[in-house]
């Protein structure tokens, strides 16, 4: 399985995909956590890439394509997170041969979007994401698997994640309807917690897999 996760930032794209790895085996892959990396190690493309993604910016298409290539294996099943953001990205996986099975557009609503974010915390040393509402760690800022401090994204304050929602609904129109006219797009209602959006998307990822063997 080859799965493209489209929606805005907090529909939950990150979570169903760590999912997905965990009990499909899919690699997870997701160009924020590759580039948050890079600025992590302070890398060169680290540096440049920061400059873009503190403003919730989006980071120039050569250097996402140069991150991303480094770490995807195309011949064995992937979740890709947050690439591609828009047409260009999209011709670009299609220029390196990186086929894709299924493109799920995972539809939210603002209010919960807000919500999402601006409550997410995320481990600094292994990367889990938790919630401090719906999914918060069993003691306050420690991650339960590793132990690890849990920070909050630079961007996921209110007045960015503002400035990323319109820059989401601006490129995913035509990313969607791009999807749509080479019949890979599937939607997925991901207003609920993430279990039962799992459901939801098991659901459409199996029933298109039956249509594409039959
Ligand atoms: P995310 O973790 O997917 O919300 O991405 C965090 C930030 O990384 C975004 O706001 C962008 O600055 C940058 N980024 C991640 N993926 C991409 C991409 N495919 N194209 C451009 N910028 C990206």
């Amino acid at each position: 399985m080859r799965i493209i996760l489209l929606g805005a930032p907090g529909a939950g794209k990150g979570t169903l995909a760590e999912m997905l790895e965990e009990r499909k085996g899919l690699s997870h892959i997701s160009t924020g956590d590759l580039l948050r990396k890079e600025v992590k190690e302070n890398t060169a493309l680290g540096k440049e890439a920061r400059k873009f993604m503190d403003k919730g910016l989006l980071v120039p298409d050569a250097l996402v394509v140069e991150v991303l290539k480094k770490n995807l294996n195309s011949d064995s099943g992937f979740v890709l997170d947050g690439f591609p953001r828009n047409i260009n990205q999209a011709k670009m996986l299609e220029e390196n041969d990186i086929d894709v099975d299924t493109v799920i557009s995972l539809r939210v609503k603002d209010a919960i979007i807000i919500s999402r974010l601006s409550g997410r915390r995320i481990c600094s040393k292994c990367g889990k994401i938790y919630h401090l509402v719906n999914m918060p760690p069993k003691k306050e800022g420690v991650c339960d698997v590793c132990g690890g401090a849990l920070f909050q994204r630079e961007d996921d304050r209110e007045e960015v994640i503002k400035k990323r929602l319109e820059i989401y609904r601006k490129e995913s129109e035509e990313l969607i309807d791009y999807y749509a006219k080479r019949s890979k797009l599937k939607e997925v209602d991901a207003n609920a917690e993430a279990e039962d959006t799992y459901g939801k998307l098991i659901e459409v990822l199996e029933e298109d897999g039956k249509k594409r063997e039959n």
